[in-house]
């Protein structure tokens, strides 16, 4: 393995920036890790990932990379609890993509695999997983201030200062990568150091969540993911997972403004017409765990670091800091694991250029996961934002595809996996599911007027 540098620090331990440090390992000397939480041992909320009380889907591409990325990985969150839905047999799925229920039924023709865990298990499971690589240090409980340049403007160091109030100190490096979420500070730091900000897409969506987590007595639901998602008249939906240790969540979620209700009878009421009714039945008898938790998310926000004409050397952004995805569609952890094997890649191709290289190489792992969010998104006419020609036509396609998906289970399948991000979306033009497609709305036709493409939505995933 080359060598790039004696020192990397990676700042904020989530998901990301444990992503970004198994795969900097294998190419510094040492790695530290600097996080504002005093981190947990073991599945536990912190109040740096306020997210982690709603529901987070893990994509079967973000499941494969993860697997990549730590060997192991997924059979132990098995042996440990996770719920492991078998991929080759979905039909304990229940998905309701725009209107439409997928016809999941079928046997696949390749496995696709799902996992399901609560975010504090996930997060548990790698950070363990990265605590065990030796040269690799956590600085936690302490606050990344500052980061300081040389005089060729080269990132050098980092300010951070200790959150029991003790003295600040300066940590020097080879790379310092921002794995901060989405309000990290790096794009105002470009500003003041003279690079410019990044340019910035934004999408109004304003999600709001409302969450129990729940355990079942006798009467438990049949699917162990059941998950409804928005159309245009209706802004609203729902999921519930079975996670770990017997414990499930039932996230309901609001679009465009829409609240949740915050307490479990009103979130019950609120997917009574969305969940199957063995599902609501099986609800009604729950016991909660805990009080509800509550999120209001305004809009998912992509900055395009790689169309900067110049950035410093010395530092890298990562994860959600560079892409902050619309949560109902459970894209943002997936994502990160791709960055981590796109960073791994390009590490291994030595370290010249390597902020300009990665920071293209991550936004082609970000373009395919915005691309259908935002299509989503703006298939709801009360969000804001331009709609190409392209997004119009796209919509018109998908909201076709999930026709066709309610009874052929062949087009169900094609649009798993490219929702699941394991098959690129050009996998639903392949002429043997764009007649399945085809045939499939013609059917529908016949039975009922099809919506109108300026009103159809795409996809969302959970
Ligand atoms: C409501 C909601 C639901 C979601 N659901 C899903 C889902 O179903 N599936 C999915 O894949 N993704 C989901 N996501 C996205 C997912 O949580 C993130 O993509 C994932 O956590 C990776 O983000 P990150 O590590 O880059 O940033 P974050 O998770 O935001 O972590 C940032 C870290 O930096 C630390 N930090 C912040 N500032 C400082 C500082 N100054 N100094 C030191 N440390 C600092 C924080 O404490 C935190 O640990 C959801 C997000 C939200 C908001």
């Amino acid at each position: 393995m080359t060598t790039i540098g004696k020192h990397a620090v990676v700042l904020g331990a989530s998901m990301g920036g444990l992503l970004a440090a198994r795969a900097l390992a294998d190419f510094f000397d040492t790695v530290t890790l600097v996080e504002r939480d005093v981190l947990p041992d073991g599945p536990v909320q912190r109040r740096g990932v306020p997210q982690g009380r709603h529901a987070h889907g893990l994509l079967s591409g973000g499941l494969q990379a993860l697997a990549e990325l730590f060997p192991g990985l997924p059979e132990e969150l098995a042996a440990d609890g996770a719920t492991v839905l078998d991929g080759a047999n979905l039909s304990l799925i229940s998905l309701t993509l725009s209107g439409h229920t997928l016809n999941l039924n079928g046997q696949p023709s390749r496995p696709i695999e799902s996992y399901l865990a609560s975010r504090p298990f996930l997060e548990a499971h790698v950070r363990d997983r990265v605590r065990a690589i030796g040269n690799v240090r956590f600085l936690d409980g302490h606050d990344a201030v500052e980061l300081l340049m040389d005089d060729t403007r080269r990132v050098t160091s980092v300010l951070v200062a200790d959150r029991d109030g003790g003295a600040g100190q300066a940590i020097s490096a080879d790379l310092i990568v921002d794995a901060m979420g989405r309000a990290g500070r790096t794009p105002a730091f470009l500003e003041s150091a003279g690079f410019g900000r990044p340019p910035e897409h934004r999408i109004a969506v304003q999600v709001a969540y409302s969450s129990q987590l729940l355990r079942f007595g006798d009467d438990v639901p049949r699917d162990r993911l059941t998950l409804v998602g928005t159309v245009p008249e209706r802004p609203c939906g729902g999921s519930l997972f079975a996670y770990e240790d017997d414990t499930w969540l039932l996230t309901t979620a609001g679009m465009t403004g829409r609240e949740p209700p915050t307490d479990l009878a009103g979130m019950i009421a609120f997917v009574e017409d969305l969940f199957p009714a063995e599902t609501v039945a099986a609800l009604r008898s729950a016991e909660p765990l805990g009080s509800p938790a509550t999120f209001r998310y305004p809009a998912s926000v992509r900055r395009r670091y790689e169309r900067l004409t110049r950035f410093p050397d010395g530092l890298l952004v990562f994860g959600d800091a560079i892409c902050s995805f619309n949560p109902v569609y459970g894209q943002g952890m997936s994502v990160a694991a791709l960055e981590a094997l796109a960073l791994r890649d390009c590490l291994a191709r030595g370290g010249d250029d390597l902020g300009r290289r990665f920071l293209r190489a991550a936004a082609g792992c970000v373009n395919t996961a915005w691309q259908m969010a935002c299509g989503a998104d703006l298939a709801m006419p009360q969000i804001p934002g331009p709609r190409p020609m392209s997004v119009r036509l796209s919509n018109w396609y998908t909201e076709r595809v999930l026709t066709a998906a309610e009874d052929d289970p062949v087009v169900t399948e094609a649009f798993f996996r490219v929702m699941n991000l394991v098959d690129p979306p050009s996998r639903l033009m392949h002429p043997s599911i764009v007649r399945r497609v085809a045939a499939g709305a013609s059917r529908r036709h016949r039975t009922r007027r099809p919506a109108a493409p300026a009103e159809a939505a795409v996809a969302p995933l959970g």
